[in-house]
């Protein structure tokens, strides 16, 4: 299968109000050129060196997530073209974007990064540590950011329960806080679901899928 296909066939059975974010880490610029000449616009990116290169490499209207952990040294060297944060995993990473942001007189979108899966690895604020910076009145202090979402990854397991559990209550705190409105703090966006677990991820409710393997194949990982 091709990256055109692979993408076609994800598309074709795509919900129309859910985006897809097609993950290009560790794939080179051809791969990426390929899903683009597909008409794919978005790209996931989880390394911030390498999303510069590809950055300063390809197309100017690419529109680039930033999908991993994101060190707050390394924030000043995606701000001035970022599109989406989807891993705002603390209050110091929000305020060094909105710094670094207001520096480029930019707003730079931002997802709060939820933990939902019992790994003890993965980053992200609880649920109460969500809802409480949601309540603080912190955010609309920070003006060159806004807060257009959450974003959440299950328990690698194969356990589809589990899974669909996390999703659920990651949903539903979603809802719940759909309620708050303020000027640089709405929830629209809700950022779930991988290759192996979409589909579910889109029945509980997600609306953007950060998908890599089932477009571009296999990842040569690196050391
Ligand atoms: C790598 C990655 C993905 C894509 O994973 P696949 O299983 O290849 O689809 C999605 N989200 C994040 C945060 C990732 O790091």
């Amino acid at each position: 299968m091709s990256v055109t296909n692979n993408l076609n066939h994800i598309l074709s059975a795509l919900p129309p109000n859910v985006r897809l974010i097609a993950v290009s880490k560790t794939q080179p610029a051809e791969a990426i050129m390929e899903a683009y000449n597909a008409g794919q616009r978005c790209f996931g990116e989880n390394r911030v060196q390498e999303l510069a290169t590809k950055y300063a490499l390809l197309p100017k209207d690419i529109e680039w997530h930033f999908i991993g952990h994101l060190q707050t040294n390394k924030v000043k060297y995606i701000t001035s073209f970022v599109r989406l944060i989807h891993s705002i995993d603390s209050v110091e990473l929000l305020k060094e974007v909105n710094k670094r942001a207001a520096q480029h007189t930019r707003v730079i979108d931002c997802l709060l990064q939820v933990h939902i899966a019992q790994e003890e690895t993965k980053y992200g604020f609880s649920f109460d540590e969500a809802e409480t910076l949601l309540q603080s009145g912190e955010i609309e202090k920070l003006t060159n950011v806004s807060i257009t979402g959450l974003m959440g990854m299950a328990t690698l397991t194969d356990d589809k329960e589990q899974i669909r559990k996390e999703f659920r209550t990651l949903s539903g705190f979603f809802k719940q806080n759909q309620k708050l409105s303020t000027a640089n703090c709405r929830l629209t966006t809700l950022s779930v679901g991988m290759t192996g677990d979409y589909k579910l991820a889109i029945h509980e409710g997600s609306n953007m899928i950060r998908i890599g393997t089932a477009i571009f194949g296999n990842r040569q990982e690196k050391l």
